[in-house]
């Protein structure tokens, strides 16, 4: 393989942060199989291991798309896979040690399979210090690319096993965006659709907005598009994404954009809509209306609050107070009494005092939240609250997330009781992961249902009478 650095296109992490806001929506572009891509993959197979979010999981279905429009075929096999990608997430640093871990453990695997190409793509590879790891110490590794390059994973795989070039193309700005890409869906009930692309909110402990861009909003009628063909293939429900999905449209000049798709997805008729992950600051009570009006919209809404205190929360650059938050809640709270709340959580954040803490357990208390996504925090390099003294030590921030942990589950199972005895809509996924002698899925309040039935129930909505409530499952019976 070829070590010429020069031929690299390498991650500029600073160049994201510096960054103007965009004024002018992206362009759109037509995907397009190249000649010498196509048929590339015949006789050969791929595999995929996706870390992190939803969106990361859209990914892979796009790359699995692609990959299966060029002859591949999937394997469930690390060892028989002659392409083997990892989509990774860096959110936190313990997921990217795993990663380095797995594609470490990899060297013997490729020694058996010589020809075998290594991949490493999605947000990890948007980092400086990733890549220079990788060109470091892991030479089993064939091929980089960034988010802003997946769309060029077949012509990049051709350079790859055509000329026996180690590859890296990490583009660190933006570029159009691309429609009408492959997709190899995961679910076979429901489909996720990214709506937007990228953050500008640059919270300071955070780093999607270095590797995942500005925010790009796709077209209505693309979306739509995409929904609509979600409901022709037979699934009950899409899942609409984005990083900040109420800032949908601001680019494209709409107002009030996410909303008013919102409710256009909704006339769709698609049995069901969801949507991840709101913001506090761009959040619009016309979205709960919304909700109201349109019963296929599910009354569920998960907004990250992340702290209780004023002050923790103008360090993380969150633009808003928890009193806000709480206004926000009331409100949403009074035009559907029974709306599934759910949100994220630090502890530990740089400076956190005592007082600090108790304040986000007051606000937990306060919003009742059905479920949380509650995390110890740890500094990203490159962000700016890696530059804060990391002053908390960590036996105390893994005391805080043992209480707030015990807090949240006692109001989760408290608030779960309340369902015994009710019969809820499942959307039936399939066997539970634990037990294959039961089925698992989502009830429309997005509660997680394990439940018992006849065969043949996958896909299909299920009436279920709950029996047991757990803090953060329910377990019944379908009708
Ligand atoms: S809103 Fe904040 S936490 Fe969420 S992706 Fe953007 S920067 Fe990260």
């Amino acid at each position: 393989m070829n070590k010429n650095k020069e031929n690299y296109i390498l991650p500029e992490m600073r160049r994201e942060a510096n960054r103007s806001r965009r004024n002018t929506a992206a362009e759109c572009s037509r995907f397009v199989m190249s000649e010498e891509a196509e048929n590339l993959g015949r006789g050969k197979k791929y595999y995929i291991r996706t870390y992190g979010c939803q969106a990361n999981v859209r990914d892979g279905e796009t790359m699995a798309g692609m990959l299966e429009l060029m002859g591949f075929v999937m394997t469930e096999s690390v060892e028989e896979a002659d392409v083997l990608i990892f989509n990774t997430c860096a959110i936190r640093q313990a997921a990217e040690d795993r990663v380095f871990g797995e594609i470490g453990s990899l060297k013997s695997v490729k020694a058996r399979h010589p020809g075998q190409i290594i991949c490493l793509c999605g947000c990890m590879a948007q980092e400086e210090v990733v890549v220079e790891k990788i060109l470091q110490s892991y030479p089993q590794v064939d091929l980089v690319f960034g988010t802003h390059n997946l769309w060029r994973l077949p012509q990049l795989l051709v350079k790859v096993m055509t000329e026996g070039e180690r590859t890296i193309e990490v583009d660190s700005e933006d570029g159009d965006l691309i429609e009408e890409m492959p997709v190899r869906r995961s679910a076979s009930c429901k489909g996720f659709v990214h709506i937007m692309y990228g953050c500008d909110k640059f919270c300071t402990y955070c780093i999607v907005p270095y590797t995942r861009g500005r925010e790009r909003s796709r077209r209505p009628q693309d979306i739509l598009d995409e929904v609509i063909s979600l409901k022709q293939q037979g699934m009950k429900e899409a899942v609409l994404l984005g990083q900040n999905v109420n800032a949908y449209g601001k680019d494209l000049k709409i107002e009030d954009g996410f909303t008013k798709l919102l409710e256009s997805c909704a006339e769709t008729g698609i049995e069901r809509i969801r949507f991840y992950t709101s913001h506090p600051r761009d959040y619009s009570v016309t979205t709960i209306d919304a909700m109201v009006r349109y019963p296929n919209i599910m009354k569920s809404l998960h907004l990250p609050v992340q702290s209780g205190s004023d002050e923790i929360l103008k360090r993380m650059n969150r633009g808003y107070t928890a009193d806000h938050f709480r206004q926000l809640y009331d409100e949403m709270r009074a035009k559907i009494s029974d709306i599934t709340f759910t949100t994220d959580l630090i502890v530990g954040f740089p400076s956190e005092t005592d007082e600090q803490f108790e304040a986000t357990l007051d606000l937990v208390d306060y919003c009742q939240f059905d479920m949380a996504y509650s995390f110890v925090y740890s500094p990203r390099s490159g962000t700016p609250a890696a530059k804060m003294a990391d002053d908390i030590p960590l036996s105390v921030k893994k005391e805080r997330l043992q209480i707030l942990n015990d807090r949240l589950s006692a109001i989760a199972s408290k608030r779960n009781e309340a369902y015994v005895g009710r019969t809820l809509k499942v959307l039936c996924e399939g066997p539970s992961k634990k037990n294959q002698n039961v089925y698992s899925g989502y009830s429309e309040e997005n509660k997680l249902v394990n439940f018992t039935g006849p065969a043949g129930l996958k896909d299909r909505i299920v009436d279920v009478k709950i029996e047991a409530s757990h803090s953060f499952s329910l377990d019944g019976s379908a009708l």
